[in-house]
């Protein structure tokens, strides 16, 4: 098949793209390189059936041509982390709104499934765990930026289904859960590459708050191989799912896990949320998914534990920095 990745050179999307290449598709990346880097794609650059195109999401006549060729889109391309959220709020729900707009209205004309990338941030405040699909979202004030980025991808949510209910578009909806691994930018926040980058350094690993705040963390090529069983199963179409791994840790024990396993003299600092945000934050305590859905329609179960990540990410880590 031909298929079209947005957002191609970040950190799902490349993974997504090497694998989906290797399983002999053609693929075509689409990516502005405003959070994406080509480095991302060396292992596809010289690869017959790979194309790169740079551009924009926000460039509808080149959306629309792109996903006329496409049997399959993957629509990763996002403004993604709560650093960058909080620092370009407006560019950020642009690119999370139009973008996904333009796709969408691409894919009609042929009926392309396309998969739209959601996140755990769309059930907000709820506390009923673990989150199930069909769960009420609650999210935050429109006073709080934070919630901007959980308003937009819950937009795209409806637009998506919206679509599907009344143009039968073949679409599949992806909340992903805290994917991470090899490649992951810790300039936007995301907690595993930074306390590695730390520990390696000898710096302090700065837990937000108490530390007491839980995730569950999935392996970006455990991710990649729902994703690919999501390709392949029919029941995948018009329906939402939760993309992710239920295996919790607290913030504070990932530090303490990171360390032990860099064999870091790092210590653990504590800093609280109104000193990281001063323009006020609101943190989710736990984010635990329901994966059952996922597992039931497609059989997939993550196979890589926390200890995996952490090796993968400090192994990946240790290579750019020495070579
Ligand atoms: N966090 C932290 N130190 C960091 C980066 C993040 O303690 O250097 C915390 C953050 O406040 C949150 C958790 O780690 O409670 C996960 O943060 P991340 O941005 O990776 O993901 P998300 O908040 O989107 O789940």
């Amino acid at each position: 098949m031909h298929i079209l990745v947005t957002g191609g050179a970040g950190f799902i999307g490349s993974h997504l793209s090497e694998r989906l290449v290797a399983d002999g598709h053609t693929v075509t990346v689409v990516d502005d390189l405003s959070t994406g880097r080509m480095s991302n794609l060396s292992a596809l650059t010289d690869r017959p059936g790979f194309t790169f195109v740079e551009g924009s999401v926000l460039d509808r006549q080149l959306v629309a041509n792109l996903v006329k060729s496409a049997d399959v889109v993957f629509h990763l391309a996002a403004a993604v982390g709560v650093k960058l959220i909080m620092d370009e709020p407006s560019r950020s729900i642009m690119t999370n709104v139009a973008g996904t707009e333009n796709v969408l209205d691409a894919a009609l004309s042929n009926k392309t499934h396309t998969f739209i990338a959601s996140s755990s941030e769309v059930y907000g405040k709820n506390t009923s765990f673990p989150f199930r699909e069909e769960d009420d979202l609650t999210i935050g004030s429109t006073r709080n930026l934070r919630w901007s980025y959980a308003c937009a991808k819950t937009l795209d949510e409806f637009l998506a289904l919206a679509h599907a209910r009344e143009s039968g578009l073949p679409v599949t909806v992806l909340r992903f859960f805290n994917t991470t691994g090899p490649r992951q930018s810790g300039r936007y926040g995301m907690v595993l590459p930074n306390f590695v980058k730390s520990a390696l350094e000898g710096a302090p690993l700065t837990v937000h708050g108490t530390g007491d705040q839980s995730r569950c963390f999935g392996h970006v090529a455990d991710v990649v191989e729902a994703l690919c069983r999501l390709m392949a199963t029919p029941q995948s179409r018009g329906d939402v799912f939760n993309i992710g791994t239920d295996q919790e840790i607290s913030i504070r024990s990932l530090a303490e896990q990171v360390i032990e396993m860099t064999g870091s003299k790092s210590e653990i600092r504590y800093l609280p949320y109104d000193a990281v945000y001063p323009e006020g934050f609101e943190d989710m305590q736990r984010r635990l998914p329901d994966v059952s859905k996922l597992k039931r329609v497609t059989g997939f179960r993550p196979m890589r534990p926390l200890s995996q990540i952490i090796d993968d990410i400090v192994a990946e880590m240790r290579l750019t920095t020495c070579g």
